[in-house]
């Protein structure tokens, strides 16, 4: 498979290069030049394959020309290990637990099939074994994915820029008290000018040509094209539940940066049949608004209690526009868009923890919300439930008035101690660090994954 560049001038690029490289060098996203459908026999069965199966006939049919089978199912099946339950909370609504990961958020999938595939690469072609730095900008859990997926991975170093005073505590400690291979990098500013020194650093040719560096962001194709195994998976388990169910089936993703929505968007360009998308958003609503006027124009992300969600320039906005060839009408028949204030969000907490006994974190909230306001009769409504509210435990004891229970891999990541670099957002005091800082290259040789 070939990926060209959303930019389009960048074109014929392999899968290994767009998943070292992250951003091509036209500054666009890196898409496939081809989505293959699945044949119909695999959706009827769906329901009687396990998750790693289903997965695996997904990635093939993304990765299977460039990865060797083998590598590929390990990749799968190290990454699928655990379980993501879909609870029912209404007649037709349901929630998708994506939090039962390592770090207890979906982005779990992608940091380690991520880093299962970038290592596997790197072998391959990196034959004087080049150190390969990974920069992530993070709005909280992003960072926490990615670093857990790639500690202690060798031949590569982890550098996680993050907001300062915007992450939750609990978030923070997942990824500066790591050590290791990883290095938190505490930025005076917002999670877009985290994202601004990422690119930045990629435009940059003194940096380029002293260092390897690459992208854990929803940008890479590696990051963001296997959290598609979820939607799979969502519809496998409603089919078994009823097949009425699953034919109408609404999928409402809570939506920043917008890599998990378009995951989905590529499972159901690979036939998966889901009816339609919401993405529901926090006040950053720039998407709504372009479905509303056809106008996209990114502006600062404000803050919210929705954080991982606080995002002013979407970046796979690019890749939606491009699968529909910059149609707006096609995108408006396809996705729907809400959005919801602190205020909102914390209300429909409140009431759902009431009335159903079911603990939504703040992101969920707006997943939750959005399909009991947008779901048409006859249809049933997943949402992604993103990440576990204990990651976000003073917002959400604050909201419910009550202790919530904290699950044991959280606490062990509290007990770590912290450190991060602080930094400004200046590119050029970046840019300095990186290059007095570029570790030593590893020697010999790297380590199989
Ligand atoms: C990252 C994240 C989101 C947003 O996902 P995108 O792919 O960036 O749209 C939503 N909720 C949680 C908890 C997240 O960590």
């Amino acid at each position: 498979m070939k990926y060209y560049s959303t930019n389009k001038k960048v074109s014929g690029v392999s899968l290994e290069d767009a998943v070292i490289k992250g951003l091509a060098e036209d500054k666009g996203l890196f898409m496939p030049d081809h989505i293959t459908e699945i044949p119909a026999m695999f959706y009827e069965n769906i329901d009687k394959l396990s998750f790693q199966d289903m997965a695996y006939t997904a990635a093939y049919m993304l990765f299977g020309e460039d990865v060797h089978a083998n590598m590929l199912r390990t990749m799968v099946y190290d990454t699928l290990n655990f379980d993501v339950p879909l609870v029912r909370l209404e007649e037709n609504i349901y929630s998708l637990e994506l939090f039962h990961g390592p770090t207890l958020a979906f982005k779990d999938v992608g940091g380690r099939f991520m880093s299962r595939m970038l290592s596997y690469f790197i072998q391959r072609q990196n034959e004087n074994h080049k150190l390969v730095n990974v920069l992530v900008a993070t709005s909280g859990d992003t960072g926490s994915a990615v670093a857990n997926g790639f500690l202690g991975v060798e031949g590569i170093h982890v550098y996680v820029l993050y907001p300062k005073g915007l992450v939750s505590p609990i978030q923070e400690c997942q990824f500066t008290t790591l050590g290791q291979n990883i290095t938190a990098i505490e930025v005076d500013g917002t999670f877009d000018d985290c994202q601004a020194l990422v690119k930045s650093a990629f435009m940059d040719e003194a940096l380029n040509a002293g260092m390897k560096l690459t992208s854990a962001n929803s940008i890479n194709v590696a990051r963001f094209l296997p959290q598609a195994f979820y939607y799979f998976y969502a519809y496998a388990q409603l089919k078994k539940i009823s097949e009425a169910a699953a034919h109408n089936m609404v999928v409402c993703v809570p939506s920043g940066n917008f890599g998990n929505l378009t995951a989905g968007l590529f499972a159901k360009r690979m036939g998966l049949p889901i009816k339609r998308f919401i993405a529901a958003n926090n006040r950053n609503d720039i998407f709504l608004e372009y479905l509303k006027t056809g106008e996209f124009t990114p502006r600062s992300s404000v803050s919210t209690i929705a954080n991982a969600m606080d995002v002013g320039d979407p970046s796979n906005f690019a890749r939606i526009l491009d699968l529909y060839s910059n149609s707006h009408e096609a995108i408006c028949t396809e996705i729907s868009g809400v959005s919801y204030t602190d205020e909102q969000i914390a209300e429909t907490m409140k009431t759902c923890k009431k009335e159903t006994g079911y603990l939504l974190d703040p992101h969920g909230a707006c997943g939750f919300q959005a399909l009991k306001d947008m779901l048409q009769p006859g249809e049933t409504g997943v949402f992604l439930e993103t990440a576990h509210p204990a990651k976000f435990l003073e917002t959400v004891e604050e909201i419910l008035g009550e202790k919530i229970e904290i699950p044991e891999k959280l606490q062990e990541f509290m007990k770590g101690e912290k450190k991060s670099e602080p930094m400004s957002k200046k590119f050029e005091d970046f840019r300095a660090y990186l290059l007095a800082n570029d570790p030593p290259t590893p020697k010999g040789e790297l380590r199989e994954l």
